[in-house]
Formats: C-alpha cells, sequence, structure tokens
C-alpha cells in the first residue's frame, strides 16, 4: 500500500491548490492502493468520493502544501473509516463480564482466548476460559495448554457435550468462583454455514455476553465485508478482534470492518506470543497505512520493554540532548528483548517492508555497534563528543575493536542523528501530531 500513496503524494509536488483535476491521478492511485489492499470494493468507492469532495473544496490553506493537504485528508478519513477512537471492551456492570469469541476456523480464536486473559490479568482481573470448540479434542487440549501457559483456569467439559450447555455450566462454575471475566472459545469452520451460526446463537442465549468479538485474519481479502456483515446479522458482534497483523498482510480488513458493521476493532493480535495483543489505535493503523511507520507502538513498546526507571532516566536524557553511547546499548538490548527484529524493523518510519536478508544485516550492524562500544572508555561512552572531535581516538577504536575507521565515524555520525530523532519524536508524543504533517 505504502508504495502506492507515495507515488500519489508525488503527483501534486509543484501544485498551489487541490483542484478536481489535479487531484484526479492521485485519486486513481489511492484508489488502486486500497484495493490491492484487499479493502472491498464498495467501501473504496465511498472513501474515494468522500476523499474527493473534501479536498476540492478545500482552498489554500497557508502553509501547508497540497500534497500534505491530500495526506491529512487520506489520513483524517481512513481514521474515521476504522472507527475514529480506541474503543475499550465493556465491562459488566454486575457479575461476570462475559466475551464470546466467534470466527472462521484458524484465524486465531483460541489463541486470542489465552491471550485476552492474559491482557485482562495486566489489567488485575480475573479470569476464566470456557472450551466450546466440541468439534476438535485437539482444540481443547490447546486451550487448556494456553490456559496453564498464561495461568487462567479451563473450562472443559468435553466433546460430547453440547455448546450450549458447556457455555451454561461454565458460566455457573465462573460466578461461584467469583470471576470477573469468562472467556469463550467457540468452533470455526472454513466457510460460513448455518450449523456453526445456530450454535453461536444458542450460546449466546445462554451466555448473555457483554462483548461479542469477531476475530477476523488481517490476511483476509476482499471477503471480509460479507463475513463482517453475515456475523453481525446474524449473530450480533459488538466488535472485532484483528490477528496476526506481524505477518505479511495489507490490512484491508481493518478497514471494512466498522465501516459494514458499524462496530469497532477493539483488539489487534500481532504475534504468537501470549503477549501480542494490543489494543487498536486507528491513527496509528492509518499512519501505518500512509507509510510513516507505526512510530507510537514502537515507542510505547521500547518502553515497556526497558526498566521503569530506565526509561524515565533516558527521557530526561533526550529531552536535554545527553543520549549517549551507554543509552545507545541500553536501547539496542531493549529492542532487541522485544523479540523478532522485523517486527521492530517494520514499526520504524521509512522502514516499509523488510526482507530476511535486511534483517540479517540489521542484526549484524547491532553487533558491529555493540563491538565499538564495549572498547569505549566510560568518558568516551558518556561524551560521544570526544570521538566527534578526536580522529585519534576513533582510530584507536577502530583498532581494539578490530573495526574500520569508517564504521567508527558511521557510528559517532548516527548518535547524533538519534539525537534529532529521539527529540522529534518525543515531541511528537507530547503534541500528538503526525510527524509527515507537521509544518
Ligand atoms: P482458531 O482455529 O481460530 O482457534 O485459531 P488458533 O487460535 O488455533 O490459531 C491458528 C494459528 O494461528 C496458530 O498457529 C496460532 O499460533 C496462529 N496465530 C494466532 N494469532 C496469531 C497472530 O496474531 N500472529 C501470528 N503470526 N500467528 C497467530
Ligand atoms: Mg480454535
Amino acid at each position: 500500500l505504502t508504495g502506492g500513496l507515495e507515488a500519489a503524494w508525488s503527483k501534486l509536488k509543484g501544485e498551489e491548490v487541490l483542484t478536481k483535476d489535479n487531484i484526479a491521478e492521485p485519486m486513481r492511485d489511492i484508489r488502486r492502493a486500497l484495493l490491492e489492499a484487499d479493502v472491498s470494493l464498495p467501501v473504496v468507492r465511498r472513501f474515494v468520493q468522500s476523499v474527493s469532495d473534501q479536498a476540492v473544496g478545500m482552498g489554500v490553506i497557508r502553509g501547508v502544501k497540497p500534497d500534505q493537504q491530500l495526506v491529512k485528508i487520506v489520513h483524517d478519513e481512513l481514521v474515521k473509516l476504522m472507527g475514529g477512537e480506541v474503543s475499550e471492551l465493556q465491562f459488566a456492570k454486575s457479575g461476570p463480564t462475559v466475551i464470546l469469541l466467534a470466527g472462521l476456523q484458524g484465524v486465531g480464536k483460541t489463541t486470542v482466548c489465552a491471550k485476552l486473559a492474559c491482557y485482562l490479568k495486566k489489567q488485575g482481573k480475573s479470569c476464566m476460559l470456557i472450551a466450546g470448540d466440541v468439534y476438535r479434542p485437539a482444540a481443547i487440549d490447546q486451550l487448556v495448554i494456553l490456559g496453564e501457559q498464561v495461568g487462567v483456569p479451563v473450562y472443559t467439559a468435553g466433546t460430547d457435550v453440547k455448546p450450549a450447555d458447556i457455555a451454561k455450566q461454565g458460566l455457573k462454575e465462573a460466578k461461584k468462583n467469583n470471576v470477573d471475566v469468562v472467556i469463550m472459545d467457540t468452533a470455526g469452520r472454513l466457510q460460513i454455514d448455518k450449523g456453526m451460526m445456530d450454535e453461536l446463537k444458542d450460546v449466546k442465549k445462554f451466555l448473555n455476553p457483554t462483548e461479542v468479538l469477531l476475530v477476523v485474519d488481517a490476511m483476509t481479502g476482499q471477503e471480509a465485508a460479507a463475513l463482517v456483515t453475515t456475523f453481525n446479522v446474524e449473530i450480533g458482534i459488538t466488535g472485532a478482534i484483528l490477528t496476526k497483523l506481524d505477518g505479511d498482510s495489507r490490512g484491508g480488513a481493518a478497514l471494512s470492518v466498522k465501516e459494514v458493521s458499524g462496530k469497532p476493532i477493539k483488539l489487534v493480535g500481532r504475534g504468537e506470543r501470549m503477549e501480542d495483543l494490543e489494543p487498536f489505535y486507528p491513527d496509528r493503523m492509518a499512519g501505518r497505512i500512509l507509510g510513516m511507520g507505526d512510530v507510537l507502538s514502537f515507542v510505547e513498546k521500547a518502553t515497556e520493554v526497558m526498566r521503569q526507571e530506565d526509561a524515565e532516566d533516558l527521557q530526561k536524557k533526550i529531552m536535554s540532548a545527553k543520549f549517549d553511547f551507554n543509552d545507545f546499548l541500553k536501547q539496542t538490548r531493549a529492542v532487541a528483548k522485544m523479540g523478532s527484529m522485523t517486527r521492530v524493523l517494520g514499526m520504524i518510519p521509512g522502514m516499509g517492508k523488510v526482507s530476511p536478508a535486511q534483517i540479517r544485516e540489521a542484526e549484524k550492524n547491532l553487533l558491529v555497534m555493540e563491538a565499538m562500544i564495549e572498547v569505549m572508555t566510560p568518558e568516551e561512552r558518556e561524551r560521544p563528543e570526544l570521538l566527534a572531535e578526536s580522529p585519534e581516538r576513533r582510530k584507536r577504536i577502530a583498532k581494539d575493536s578490530g573495526k574500520t575507521e569508517q564504521q567508527v565515524s558511521a557510528l559517532v555520525a548516527q548518535i547524533f542523528q538519534m539525537r534529532v530523532k529521539m527529540k522529534n519524536l518525543m515531541g511528537v508524543m507530547e503534541g500528538g501530531s503526525i510527524p509527515a504533517l507537521s509544518g
């Protein structure tokens, strides 16, 4: 998607104001990019129409170039299309909150059950899972294992009991144990069929759930719109969870959910680990679609991984432009801790898609940097200026670390660039604006 849209903006370079004529070509690019991202056609049509209308009627805004204007309109419209704000999970006023998960087979329902429990546990809520997929014994075992992994009890009744009865018994058990949140896993089919819908309706009747969340694989293409519509009409959903956002997906499904059902995406799954579930931020998703990278998610993740005091310390340093090689090491190690490099690189603005070769390259670079920092004196680590000023020091570091002087110079240049970048990033976090749009 990114490539297509960047081309779209570039076509407006040199223009003074957005007109019906000069937006025609960029709008075609945007349309094509959205269709390539598997957004369904009616959604694309409405989107393009709405953006065009706004763009032409906008006139000249002082200090804002037409291409920036169009980016802003497209961004805001994307955010709107995806629900605008973060949609929080709802909780029952009294008694246990019941969350029913539905969706096709293989989309990640069972995984989401455990991830969601892990997520809610962190918020201090006690959870219980109900194994409702009675068609595959392995599905029950899978949930039991995942439940153990996140330390949450799982109610099972084998494969001979009807899901609606399992729901009823499970809920009774949850009430007895004063559980805050009950999450019920259900069976999926490869395709929507009547049996599945009837079963879900039955289960829903017994559970009277606070949330009915449709789990949607981010890879779902054009058919996402029809899928969401059917589930919403048949059983009535309160929202969706988009899974496998870490994969190769174009994310088109994200744009369809709210548009066709009026129900928001509430959470996203970004990996196979139990911690990989996050709130869905429409503005970040829009930024990501527009190719600005998932800057804020990245920063948030990095902060969470680093110990709190480290983070505060780091923040102070960044603000005062004192970010040094010690922080650099701490940061790169924190980043390494975050798991796969793919994911992290994908979140960095401008990186776009990364190939395995690029990942290996990046990991190699980290090792090279660490080797050079290791042979620095404590004073040099704290004051990168010393290295900027002294070719002799750089020469010594190159010799001691077995790297070239060019590599040392590049590292020194990089830390100064990082100071600038991080300062900008802090500005973004505080002001909540989008880097590409300001100024
Ligand atoms: P279900 O049939 O809907 O219950 O799907 P499962 O929960 O069994 O998941 C199917 C497969 O998708 C499993 O191998 C999961 O590990 C994987 N999976 C689930 N969520 C994610 C995700 O967010 N990212 C990735 N990469 N894999 C996921
Ligand atoms: Mg399952």
